[in-house]
């Protein structure tokens, strides 16, 4: 990594942007293991890892399988003076289908559900041959930007954090279990942390380019 980048230098190939400020440095190749960080914020920009992008794969798959039973399996019970009610994320979103309420009901599943999900099986398809050595299919580079693009409207970890918070302020007028689906969520969201940790976007894009 060759710091700092200077504006008369004209050859832009072999750039890596800093994602965190923006510092541009001139990339190497690293061995396994070695890591690049940024001269500014100390971020690291490439991190190259043996089988990462099949540990993507294979993460993205957890993750699909995590989400799938999280939709239909219950997400929590509450009870309060004998009566209990018992629901899943799909029965949630479908409580808002009816009136006015029903672009809500679209928001959720579309935005904690289908967002995710679709972003899961495009890492895979992106992925899959590069981590078996074969060339990207077609349309990977498009597929792989979608993957980036939708990235702020996938919002996961965001509905169990707010969840979370709701239930603190539920838990006491009333008891809470907590189901299944909930513990799928928070499993999840490790999942999609660890899925991020393990590969740059600049290696999967520089990986797209190659093949
Ligand atoms: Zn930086």
């Amino acid at each position: 990594m060759t710091p700092p980048f200077y504006p008369y230098d004209h050859d832009l190939s072999g750039l890596i942007a800093c994602p965190r400020c923006d510092v541009l440095h001139r990339s190497e190749e690293l061995a396994d293991g070695q890591r690049a960080k940024c001269t500014r914020c100390g971020t690291v920009l490439m991190w190259p890892r043996k089988n990462a992008f099949l540990h993507v794969v294979s993460l993205s798959f957890t993750g699909m399988i995590l989400m799938i039973g999280a939709i239909f399996f219950p997400f929590l019970e509450i009870s309060t003076r004998g009566l209990s009610h018992e629901s899943s994320i799909f029965g949630v979103a479908m409580a808002f289908s009816d009136g006015f309420l029903a672009p809500l009901a679209f928001a959720v599943l579309t935005m904690i559900v289908a967002l995710p999900i679709f972003r899961f099986v495009a890492l895979i398809y992106t992925l899959w041959p590069l981590a078996n050595g074969r060339p990207a299919y077609r349309h990977a580079a498009t597929t792989f930007r979608l993957v980036q693009e939708l990235q702020p409207w996938a919002m996961a970890e965001i509905f169990i954090i707010g969840t979370a918070v709701a239930l603190v302020k539920i838990g006491g007028l009333a008891t809470v279990s907590l189901g299944p689906a909930f513990w799928a969520f928070c499993v999840l969201i490790i999942v999609i942390a660890l899925k991020n940790s393990f590969v740059s976007d600049w290696t999967i894009w520089n990986a797209i380019g190659r093949k």
